[in-house]
């Protein structure tokens, strides 16, 4: 089995995004259509349009990544045949991870067979939480068991590696129910696991919950222990977290997204895809029939296309280095101005971020705020650029 290569975040990756959920969870913001029957094979169709007028790396895609959306309401079929388009079309690095998002509740042995025939070696699968009762409240399509199986079958089905995704901090949730969600998905023995901190996300049905007293968040305390709880149990598991919110075992952590945080380049294909290429970047129109007809008419979805010049490729390296355990390289920072210095001094001063071994990372203090130190190191930023 060939091993899957280190990332290098100067060979690009490939972003495939499927628009298109059997349902809406109620705490989702991402632009999806709901429905049982997507167009399948015209999304195909225009996915290999936009690739055919697109262009590759010469040395090959690094990375592939299938998002969504629910990817498998395509079928395990047809997402075959989109991956062999894009082989057709571009060209890979040898030993290419390719991961595919899915939920176990559009999930069978017989497509998980099929997806590993057809090339997919990684399955980041979103079991969310392992409490039937919670499922249902998050709106999610599947219960515990259909997330039990499915993530039982992966590795007979041929696939090399496993990631499962956690949501914790929802309303209602709360710590005793988290700690069982956790030991048992820990029993698991996934390689990889994504745990994410609840939004409240403007638009949805938790958002207006929450706003009319329906609902109630978790309060800081409870979000910092579920934060704890879940850290002390992946580590003593064996679990790194490598960023903010991803843990994986050795050998194991994600390197399509790794390749991102690093600010490498994406070419990201499909409605509401984003991409980064060569310092240009863009995004396509977020619905799926304004995508598809864009495409079929003038051969690319993409709209606001821009050059990001160097304080935005500044701050795009700290946004999403910073969430990274390793951080960022302390020659990627201004120098010469007393001002971003001084606050950066300041932040180490107090153990929100640490500098060692030339590089700059979130420090013991910083880890649980690391939303809002990272927004003020890139406010520090803004004042030294503007
Ligand atoms: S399955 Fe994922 S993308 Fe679809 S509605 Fe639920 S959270 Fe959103």
């Amino acid at each position: 089995m060939d091993e899957i290569r280190e990332c290098q975040p100067e060979i690009p990756g490939l972003y495939v995004s499927v628009p298109f959920c059997r349902g809406k969870c109620r705490y989702c913001a991402i632009p999806t259509r709901a429905t049982a029957l997507p167009p399948a094979e015209r999304y195909r169709d225009a996915l290999r349009r936009e690739a055919a007028a697109a262009r590759g790396p010469s040395s090959g895609f690094g990375s592939i990544y299938f998002g969504g959306g629910t990817p498998l309401t395509l079928s395990a079929a047809v997402l075959g045949r989109i991956l062999e388009d894009m082989r057709g079309i571009f060209s890979f690095e040898d030993g290419v991870e390719v991961t595919l998002e899915a939920n176990p509740g559009v999930l069978s042995r017989g497509d998980l067979e099929r997806l590993a025939a057809a090339g997919f070696n990684r399955l980041s699968l979103g079991v969310q939480s392992l409490d039937d009762e919670e499922l249902s409240f998050l709106g999610r399509i599947h219960t515990s068991d259909d997330a039990l199986q499915a993530a039982s079958w992966v590795r007979s089905a041929g696939f090399r590696q496993v990631s499962l995704d956690l949501i914790y901090g929802f309303p209602g949730h709360t710590i005793g129910r988290w700690r069982r969600t956790l030991d048992r998905v820990l029993s698991l023995g996934p390689d990889h696991l994504s745990i994410y901190a609840f939004t409240l996300e403007p638009g949805t049905y938790f958002h207006a919950a929450v706003r009319e007293g329906r609902a109630r968040l978790p309060g800081e305390r409870d979000l910092l222990a579920m934060d704890e709880a879940a850290r002390e149990r992946l580590t003593a598991a064996g679990y790194d977290y490598y960023e903010i919110s991803n843990a994986a075992r050795a050998g194991a952590v994600c390197l399509h997204n790794l390749r991102i945080w690093r600010g490498g380049d994406v070419l990201g294909l499909g409605a509401a895809a984003h991409s980064l290429v060569s310092g240009w970047r863009w995004r396509n129109v977020a619905d799926a029939n304004a995508y598809m007809k864009s495409v079929e008419g003038a051969g690319s979805g993409a709209v606001g296309i821009h050059r990001v010049d160097g304080e935005g490729t500044l701050l795009e390296r700290l946004l999403g280095g910073l969430r990274l355990d390793e951080g960022i390289p302390l020659s990627v920072l201004p120098n010469g101005d007393e001002q971003f210095a001084e606050s950066i001094q300041s932040l180490v001063a107090d153990e929100f971020l640490e500098a060692a071994g030339g590089m700059i990372r979130l420090g013991s203090r910083g880890r649980p705020v690391a939303d809002s130190v990272i927004l003020e190191v890139a406010a520090a930023l803004g004042a030294q650029t503007g």
